[in-house]
Order: structure tokens, then C-alpha cells, then sequence
């Protein structure tokens, strides 16, 4: 079994102030690493807001013997974010770990949902989480080390009922994941996901009572704390809850391939079943990877 190790890291974990973050924030520090406690401390809808969230986890922290500060700024309030980051950089000298988890939920169907609550939350979410890794991400590159988690959803990864909004936010989280992996390969950045399931009360009206008793929070944070070692794989998805652990994963069918005369709509439906049929499926690397399907296929009709 590998070893989980974390040598003088610092780590900033948003939304940190309840939840899931504050488990990831709290079991971090129990293995050494400095933490930001980053919360606003608003309701689940993210209206209202008290820094007092983070400087309770922060002294529950100190409590059990760790370092930690408290930020209590929005994640999406930019100059406030920079200076989260310059203060971290000021007291410890450096910025190892990113972990975005800060969230809301503004659910509703989207014929009754207002833009406003769409923009807010993928304000929240994506730009939100934009922001922290665009704050720590010259720092990294200069140290050439960072972990950075991305939080993720079954939602944006698979859809729900009601959250148009937050399933955009989600699985955009998981573009920037793909794009930033291939800008932090050779600079010893690895951006990952984390798509968790857990009793908070992001979820306590959402799932019957029983399911709730089983969701501990603290059932997710293996999977992130991994996530933010060392030893982290780069562009994975994983998703965690209640004491299960999977990787969720983006594949394309071989699909198949029309002579000229034959590309129009007509014998998209009529070869419909083998565009879906899942033999041979795979995981692109990249996105020129899977460009570079199409371009082999053209270079052998080219050849005859
Ligand atoms: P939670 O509401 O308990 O925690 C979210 C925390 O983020 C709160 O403490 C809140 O104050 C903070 N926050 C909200 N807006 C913020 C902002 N602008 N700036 C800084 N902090 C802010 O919910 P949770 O279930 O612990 O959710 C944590 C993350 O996990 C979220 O991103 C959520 O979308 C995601 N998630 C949770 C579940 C689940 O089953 N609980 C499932 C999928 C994804």
C-alpha cells in the first residue's frame, strides 16, 4: 500500500467553516498540514454571512494540537481571495494544497428557476472556484507543487431533478479539471475532483432519514485527503460516500465512420445502435487525443 505523506504542506480548504470542507480541513490538520479555514459562514442559499464559522473549526483545530487560520471571505470576491492566499503565503511561507468545496444550492425546476439564481450559483461554484485556483496558481507553478481538488457532483456528472444551475456549475468544475491537469503536467500540478455524497445540510431535506445516519461527512474526507497527497493521481474523479469509493470516468464509443455521400441525418439514424455501441469504448487523454480518432480515420480513407 502506498504511503499517504504530507511534508510541510499548507493547505486552504473553502467552505470549510461546516460540512464536508470542515472534515477535509479538520483531518488535514491532524496529519500536519497548516490550514485557511476559508468560510462566509451564509445560509445554504448563500444569503447572509458570519466569519465566525471559520474561526470555531480553526479553534477546534488548535484544540487538537494543528495550525490553522481563518479566512472569511466569499470565494467569490477576488481581492479578498488574493489576500486569503498573501496571508497564508505571509504566516507560513507557501501554498501547497487548494481544496474547493465552498457551495450553495439554489434548486429549482428551470422553468421556475430566475437567471439570478442560475448566475448566483454558478457564480459560487465555478467562479468561485476559478478564483482560489487562479489566486494560488502562479505560486504553484513557481514551486512547481500543487494538489488542487475540485468538488464535483453526481448531479453535474449525471443529472438531478431541479438543478440546472448547480449541475452547469459542477461539471464545468470538471472542465477546468481536464484543461488544468494538462497545464500543471511538468509543473507538479495535479488537479483532481471529488464527486461526494454525504448528511450535510446541503442534503438534509433531500434523503430519507435512514440514508443521512449512514452519510457522515468524515466517510468523504479519505478520499479528498488522498486526493491532496504526494502521492495524488492527476485529472481523476472520484467519488465517495458512506464508506464507498469509485472513479467516475468520460468515454466515447468507437463510433463509426461516413463516406461523404452517406453524411447527412438519414444514416445518423439509420446507424444509430453502432454510434452507441459501447465495444472498444475509451478514455481520451485529451481532447487532441480524440480529435486525433477523426484524423486517423481521414488518413486511411486518404490512403484507400
Ligand atoms: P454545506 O452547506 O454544509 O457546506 C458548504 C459551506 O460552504 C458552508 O459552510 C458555507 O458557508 C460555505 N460557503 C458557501 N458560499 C460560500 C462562499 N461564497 N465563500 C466561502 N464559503 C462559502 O454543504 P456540504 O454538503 O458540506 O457541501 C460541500 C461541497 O460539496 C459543496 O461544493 C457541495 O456542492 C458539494 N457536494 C455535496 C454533496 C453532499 O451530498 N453533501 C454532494 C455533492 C457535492
Amino acid at each position: 500500500m502506498s504511503t499517504v505523506e504530507f511534508n510541510d504542506r499548507v493547505a486552504i480548504v473553502t467552505g470549510a467553516g461546516a460540512g464536508l470542507g470542515k472534515q477535509h480541513a479538520m483531518e488535514l490538520a491532524r496529519r500536519g498540514v497548516k490550514v485557511v479555514v476559508n468560510d462566509f459562514g451564509g445560509a445554504r442559499d448563500g444569503t447572509g454571512g458570519s466569519a465566525t464559522v471559520a474561526e470555531q473549526v480553526v479553534a477546534e483545530i488548535e484544540a487538537e494540537g494543528g495550525e490553522a487560520m481563518a479566512a472569511g471571505c466569499s470565494v467569490t470576491d477576488m481581492p479578498a481571495v488574493e489576500k486569503m492566499v498573501a496571508d497564508a503565503i505571509a504566516k507560513w511561507g507557501h501554498v501547497d494544497i487548494l481544496v474547493n468545496n465552498a457551495g450553495v444550492l439554489r434548486d429549482k425546476s428551470f422553468h421556475k428557476m430566475g437567471m439570478e439564481d442560475f448566475q448566483f450559483v454558478m457564480d459560487v461554484h465555478l467562479t468561485g472556484s476559478a478564483n482560489c485556483t487562479k489566486a494560488v496558481w502562479d505560486h504553484m507553478r513557481e514551486r512547481q507543487y500543487g494538489r488542487i481538488v475540485m468538488t464535483t457532483s453526481s448531479t453535474g456528472l449525471y443529472g438531478n431533478f431541479g438543478q440546472v444551475n448547480y449541475g452547469a456549475a459542477k461539471l464545468a468544475l470538471v472542465g477546468i479539471m481536464n484543461s488544468l491537469h494538462q497545464e500543471g503536467a511538468g509543473k507538479g500540478i495535479h488537479t483532481n475532483c471529488i464527486s461526494p455524497v454525504a448528511a450535510t445540510r446541503m442534503t438534509e431535506d433531500i434523503m430519507p432519514e435512514e440514508a443521512l445516519k449512514l452519510l457522515v461527512p468524515e466517510a468523504v474526507t479519505p478520499a479528498v485527503v488522498y486526493l491532496c497527497s504526494d502521492g495524488a493521481p492527476s485529472k481523476t474523479i472520484l467519488t465517495a460516500g458512506a464508506g464507498g469509493f469509485a472513479a467516475a470516468k468520460i468515454l466515447e464509443t468507437e463510433g463509426i465512420w461516413l463516406p461523404e455521400a452517406d453524411r447527412n441525418a438519414e444514416a445518423i439514424a439509420a446507424n444509430i445502435d453502432q454510434i452507441l455501441d459501447e465495444t472498444g469504448m475509451q478514455e481520451y487523454a485529451s481532447g487532441g487525443g480524440q480529435g486525433g480518432k477523426f484524423f486517423r480515420r481521414m488518413q486511411e480513407v486518404m490512403k484507400g
